[in-house]
């Protein structure tokens, strides 16, 4: 069977398939999933509702792992936490604690390739894809550190999750699945920065789960210089995609929009977002850019995010300004590995 396989990379049918192939019941899934996703149990043998045979099987063909915890960085509002992977790279997922329960955004891959002017992942190029045993891996090992129950993940840590679309779908498989993750699909959201074939392919599964996408421009002149992707997508085709996803979901979807001073901050900026989304089951979250040491770009002051923000509401526009995460937490997604990995 060569390398051994970690349990968590199954879904529900397909670990019943595979321990039906190899001469077991359907029901051994639903005992083994009970001890991996209720109790925590790292140990095949512990198992004590298991048969011998069924243990032995187990320990001689699979593993059952997550992520290690190598790195914790605390603020009041949230934990930004380092992990490694089997094959020694390095992800990170940030926890949060709001008034409405715990939330964990995870990473979809390792790097990115999607090159966003503003993003410290852009900057470590993707080195692969996470596997599904990954991204469970990190909800796993963060509720175990923690010793919570999350009370929902949104997909927006490092990677594009939409260029991992197979695994995001057996990802959402597993969160929502009463027996495994056991998170209902309205506390899930998946975050794209506008892959739109796949917005397409993502409305037509009619799942509950939430989209968002990260727009941070009102007009292609300025989102062709910060998001690379939007070479292959204009605006109108991100525009077209979503009132498709509404219509298909009746879901609102989140529009992400980072101020950066001088970029994309300016009123005029504000009214033409307000004239995209005016109308739509659409709703903007503004976010106060965390500077970088490693980019030119600056945050836009107070007084502007509450400008825009004012614009947008003369529109009747939906409009929610992000609490900031505090200021000794390192700042953009993908900023803590990259400090790692340069010693600092
Ligand atoms: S913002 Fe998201 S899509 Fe863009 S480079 Fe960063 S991780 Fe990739």
């Amino acid at each position: 069977m060569g390398e051994n396989m970690n349990i968590y990379d199954f879904t529900q049918e397909e670990l019943e398939s595979f321990l039906i192939e190899n001469g077991y019941k359907k029901f051994n899934a639903l005992q083994i999933i009970d001890w991996m996703y209720d109790k925590k149990e790292y140990d095949f043998n512990k198992m004590t509702n298991l048969s011998k045979k069924l243990i032995s099987f187990l320990n001689e063909n699979m593993i059952i792992k997550t992520p290690e915890v190598i790195k914790v960085e605390k603020s009041d509002l949230a934990n930004k936490y380092l992990l490694r992977l089997e094959d020694n790279n390095k992800i990170e997922c940030v926890l949060m604690n709001h008034d409405y329960g715990y939330s964990l955004c995870v990473s979809s891959q390792v790097g990115c390739n999607m090159g966003c002017s503003f993003c410290e992942s852009g900057r470590l190029k993707k080195v692969r894809d996470l596997k599904l045993e990954e991204l469970v891996g990190q909800v796993i090992c963060v509720s175990k550190y923690e010793n919570i129950r999350i009370d929902s993940i949104v997909v927006m840590g490092i990677g594009e999750p939409f260029d991992n679309f197979n695994n995001i779908k057996r990802f959402i498989s597993v969160v929502i699945n009463p027996k495994m993750i056991n998170i209902g699909q309205r506390h899930l959201t998946i975050s794209t920065c506008g892959l739109v074939p796949k917005i397409y392919e993502f409305a037509d599964m009619e799942t509950g789960v939430n989209l968002a996408i990260s727009l941070h421009a009102p007009n292609n002149e300025i989102r062709d210089k910060i998001m690379k992707i939007n070479h292959a997508y204009k605006i109108e085709k991100v525009m077209e995609a979503l009132d498709y996803y509404i219509s298909k979901t009746n879901r609102r979807v989140t529009i992400e929009y980072i101020m950066l001073e001088g970029i994309n901050d300016s009123d005029e900026c504000a009214k033409e977002l307000a004239n995209l989304v005016k109308g739509k089951l659409m709703y903007v979250n503004l976010i106060p850019y965390n500077e970088t040491t490693h980019f030119e770009l600056k945050r836009s002051n107070d007084f502007k995010i509450k400008s825009f923000y004012d614009i947008l509401k003369s529109y009747n526009v939906n409009v929610t300004i992000r609490k900031e995460m505090g200021g000794n937490l390192s700042a953009a997604c993908g900023q803590l590995r990259a400090n790692v990995e340069e010693g600092e």
